[in-house]
């Protein structure tokens, strides 16, 4: 049996998932109606030039950029990124904390780079964070700020002379941040900027420029496609070191000058996260069935909600169900295994379509739970 949602119930859009996020329609329209004259045209000339100048200053905009901070653009996403950092950021040793699957993976990276000592690792149980310290002998900070495969936020800081390193893929744009106390402060495009995957954004400090810069000429091995100077220098002049997603650069700038439009900046973004994560986790406290999986409400995101479900009802029906009548991609990472509903809250998800969200979920466990 197929249970069919009524229409009135259902969000308008029904992408919840955390990566890659939903795509506002309007961007799309938008890239519809310029598209025959920007996709296909040479990504070395002013048409696409334009458009990679007009998402690094909307991004300057928007992050308030401190003096001297420059928007450094990779070709490869935020995985490729981590390599980058391991061949051009990291000198001898990084410190990490590990709370989830993308965390650890930054220090599988320079586990596995045989120039670099191993990895100072901290780390704490799914669902939680570790707490952040000095890190002797370490010359780099790496942070996650939010762990989308748990649902758990973590601010960066700074504690000691390293660089502080942030891995905001799923939290820029939705999470308060003090750039000031951050040097390099990257992400990839499809989660909080509603665009498509392949190209990284870093937001670094005059400090990690002069790392970068050094490392360039200490006389490393560094791949030209990894080399972080090679990206610097083709940043500054607006293009990319090899050929980019046009539609990537294109959408991801639409939606940040939607967001300031909308929001007016970073402050008035996360203000609309919290009333959204506020929504959420409220439901899912007032269900007897459900309960948020992050028991520190200070360390529950703002943009991507973990639900835990009790044994009465099995989040797989669910999202079968939910699936079946369009409402896409909310089930719990899959290395967790937890019987968990996981979505994506990001700043292009409407407030109203979280509220629908819950009333299918309370829907379908009235039907599902005898
Ligand atoms: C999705 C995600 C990544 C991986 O991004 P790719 O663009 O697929 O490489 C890395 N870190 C975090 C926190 C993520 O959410």
């Amino acid at each position: 049996m197929t249970l069919t949602i009524p229409p009135d119930l259902l969000p308008r859009d029904g992408r919840f998932g955390c990566g890659p996020s939903k795509v506002r329609p309007e961007a799309l329209a938008a890239l519809a109606a310029v598209g025959d004259t920007l996709l296909g045209t040479s990504h070395r000339k002013p048409r696409v030039k334009d458009q990679v100048a007009r998402l690094r200053t909307g991004l300057a905009a928007l992050f308030d950029l401190p003096e001297g901070y420059e928007v450094l653009l990779t070709v490869g996403g935020a995985t490729a990124f981590w390599e980058s950092a391991a061949f051009g950021l990291v000198e001898q040793r990084a410190r990490h904390y590990v709370f989830g699957e993308f965390s650890s993976k930054f220090a599988k990276a320079t586990a596995a780079a045989p120039w670099l000592e191993d990895p100072d690792v901290i780390a704490a149980d799914p669902g939680s964070r570790p707490a952040a310290s000095p890190a002797p002998g370490c010359d780099v900070q790496a942070f996650t700020h939010n762990e989308t495969s748990t649902g758990v936020m973590q601010s960066p800081a700074r504690l000691d002379e390293a660089l502080v390193l942030v891995d905001a893929t799923s939290g820029a744009g939705g999470l308060p941040v003090d750039l000031s106390a951050v040097d390099v402060y990257y992400f990839s495009l499809q989660k909080g900027f509603a665009s498509e995957g392949g190209l990284t954004v870093a937001l670094v400090s005059p400090a990690a420029v002069a790392r970068i810069e050094h490392l360039a000429t200490s006389g490393r091995y560094i791949p030209t496609f990894l080399d972080l100077k090679t990206a610097l220098d083709n940043s500054r002049k607006d293009q990319t070191y090899n050929t980019p997603s046009v539609s990537t650069i294109f959408l991801a700038a639409e939606q940040v000058e939607w967001m300031l439009a909308s929001f007016g900046g970073l402050e008035g973004a996360v203000e609309a996260q919290r009333a959204k994560a506020a929504t959420v986790y409220g439901w899912a406290q007032d269900r007897g069935f459900a309960a948020p999986f992050v028991t520190d409400p200070e360390a529950r995101s703002l943009v991507v909600a973990t639900i835990d479900l009790d044994d009465t009802v099995a989040a797989d029906e669910v999202n079968k169900v939910l699936r079946a009548n369009g409402v896409l991609d909310t089930d719990a990472y899959r290395k967790l295994g937890r019987n968990q509903l996981r979505l994506g809250m990001f700043p292009a998800v409407d407030a109203a379509d979280l509220s629908a969200y819950t009333a299918c979920v309370d829907w379908i466990v009235e039907r599902l739970v005898p």
